[in-house]
């Protein structure tokens, strides 16, 4: 059994991570502010005496004799990391420096959520990790890509100077049962759309691509790289090759859930990538083989699934 701290545990991923981690038999602390998490989220594991529920913002130190931290604690749909973005800013360096400081101080394990927005809009793909990206400094997701950046840099230089014990995975687009309905990323509101008959709201033409993660793969793979020995530090791109317009993703959500709903097009917001694919030739060779196993088609019903309930329970 490890102790484990899970900052952002009261979220989409956090959550599903939680249930795992517990499931094996570890003794876990799941930390939220509930700026976009929920405790409707972990409902089933309040009140179990391996979990402890902390309400807690990552921009102040939290200190607790752990064995490995997962670092997710940051608002991820460009919707809510946009709504603030100076704290959005805050949370991950100041975020990361707090847990890297926790990590030094406990000599644990730490692995951080970046993500494939480190990418920015870029030019060389399926994106590898050695490639440096093409990231707008200045603009509306700066926020967020330059955070993340940030951080890691931050948990490179903690790893060199100090020896911290550090992971880093670059998530690509990830879905699933436990996302908000409110939560405005694509995957949730096309389904949300679709099953309320409302209109699916396409940004741009819809020719910009993505590579859909079901998020038990992600888990999957974000406990192989926090069992990894120290020398393994990443980065380590954690995604589902298989690559889908918008389009492509609106027609399937109108196949799986028989809706009636029309596409209409809305302006592309600024920024916006035109291409995502990741390259997981690192992730298979250092994690066991690791690749994903849930295909889109499969993950989707399973995910329009849980809305269904969701919905109607609402
Ligand atoms: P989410 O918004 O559902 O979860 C983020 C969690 O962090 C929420 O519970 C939120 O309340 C909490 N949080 C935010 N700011 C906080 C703060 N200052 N202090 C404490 N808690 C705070 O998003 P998610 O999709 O579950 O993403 C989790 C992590 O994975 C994030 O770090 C995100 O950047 C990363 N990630 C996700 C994806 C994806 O496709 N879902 C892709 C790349 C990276
Ligand atoms: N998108 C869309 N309609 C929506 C929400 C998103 O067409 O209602 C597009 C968005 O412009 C982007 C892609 O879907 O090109 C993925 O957006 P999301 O916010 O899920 O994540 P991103 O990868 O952009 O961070």
């Amino acid at each position: 059994m490890k102790r484990i701290l899970v900052t952002g545990g009261a979220g989409f991923i956090g959550s599903c991570l939680c249930k795992r981690l517990l499931n094996e038999g570890n003794d876990l602390i799941c930390l939220d502010n509930y700026f976009t998490g929920s405790k409707d989220n972990i409902l089933d594991l309040i009140g179990q005496p391996r979990f402890e529920l902390v309400r807690h913002d990552v921009i102040t130190p939290y200190y607790a004799e752990v064995d490995e931290i997962y670092n997710l604690a940051c608002p991820a749909s460009p919707v809510h990391y946009q709504y603030n973005p100076i704290k959005t800013v805050k949370t991950s360096v100041m975020g990361a420096i707090n847990v890297l400081g926790l990590a030094k101080r406990v000599r644990c394990k730490v692995l951080q959520a970046s993500t494939s927005e480190v990418y920015g809009d870029p030019i060389v793909h399926p994106q590898v990790e050695s490639y440096w990206g093409n990231v707008n400094p200045i603009g509306i997701r700066s926020c967020y890509d330059e955070g993340k950046r940030c951080a890691e840099t931050l948990f490179m230089d903690y790893h060199r100077q100090n020896g911290v014990r550090i992971k880093i995975i670059r998530i690509f687009n990830t879905y699933g049962p436990n996302m908000n309905p409110d939560d405005g990323r694509v995957v949730s509101n096309f389904i949300v759309q679709a099953l309320r008959n409302e209109d699916i709201t396409i940004y741009g033409k819809g020719e910009q691509t993505r590579s859909f993660q079901y998020v038990d793969d992600l888990v999957d793979g974000m406990m192989r790289m926090m069992a990894t020995d120290d020398s393994v530090t990443g980065p380590v791109n954690i995604g589902n090759p298989s690559e889908f317009s918008i389009l492509e993703l609106a027609e399937k959500i109108l196949m799986i859930t028989g809706s009636k709903s029309k596409l209409v097009f809305r302006p592309l917001p600024q920024d916006d990538p035109t291409q995502r694919q990741p390259d997981i030739s690192q992730a298979s060779a250092l994690l066991n083989g690791w690749k994903p196993k849930v295909q889109l088609d499969e993950g989707l019903t399973k995910t329009v699934d849980y809305f269904r309930t969701r919905i109607t329970r609402s």
